[in-house]
């Protein structure tokens, strides 16, 4: 499978980006991981919005969900003027009834509600789950095809049951959004010793950072990161495919 980030940014973009998002593609198959600020246009860059097959949304936080109103737009126009169509699935948690219930629109887009213990076939994806510590209830989660994996922590500060979540993961994607002098400071993000850490005791044979701050320079994320985990790390780079 091909995983491409999108946008890189944890709260809000930068001009002409997005934030923290993913497509993952195998066999024809696309599906986007979380829908923030700025995803929409990012996407198009990749695939055309009609093709988009399914979303997975970690949380309701509105860097993860900005876009979804637009999307769910893009459908309705293109049902409008009458081009082929089908119901695009957002699959996220059912926790927060208001904001689950808004991922269905006009038969265009439907909710499916996820739980953290299930196991979900999404095109030729199965996908599984893992509860992050986070303001809100948020899920991380990995992907499965052919027997290699990409996981994703979603927004989380350090979580001992992620590590065992993302044990052996091919390609662990993760949050890193504090410098270390914030470790610990602020609650429901890791810093990128923290990422490192758990890219270690993980085993993750690729280790990729995002959901970065805007303000400081993200190289230092990274250098913390690498001080940590001696494989290869490297900050998302938007557009660029990473085969696993
Ligand atoms: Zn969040």
């Amino acid at each position: 499978m091909n995983i491409i980030p999108l946008g890189i940014w944890g709260g809000y973009p930068k001009a002409n980006s997005a934030t923290s998002s993913f497509l993952i593609e195998h066999d024809g198959f696309h599906c986007l991981v979380d829908c923030g600020s700025g995803v929409l246009a990012s996407l198009q860059n990749y695939v055309p919005l009609e093709k988009l097959n399914a979303v997975v949304i970690s949380h309701y936080h509105a860097d993860h969900i900005a876009d979804i109103g637009s999307l769910q737009y893009s459908r309705l126009i293109n049902y409008y003027l009458g081009k082929p169509s089908t119901v695009l699935p957002i699959y996220a948690h059912d926790r927060d009834e208001e904001h689950f219930a808004q991922l269905s629109h006009k038969e265009q887009t439907i909710g499916v509600a996820i739980q953290e213990t299930d196991i979900v076939h999404i095109g030729p994806f199965e996908v599984s789950f893992c509860e992050t510590i986070h303001p809100v209830y948020c899920l991380a989660m990995k992907f499965k095809v052919d027997g290699r994996s990409v996981t994703l922590t979603a927004d989380t500060e350090w979580s001992d049951k992620l590590v065992k979540f993302a044990s052996g993961t091919d390609l662990l994607i993760s949050e890193a959004n504090l410098y270390e002098e914030h470790l610990g400071k602020a609650p429901g993000h890791m810093a990128g010793s923290e990422a490192g850490r758990l890219a270690k005791m993980t085993g993750a044979k690729r280790f990729v950072l995002t959901h970065l701050p805007l303000h400081g320079n993200p190289e230092d994320i990274l250098d913390a990161a690498k001080g940590v985990y001696e494989g290869h790390a490297e900050l998302a780079v938007v557009g660029k495919e990473y085969e696993v």
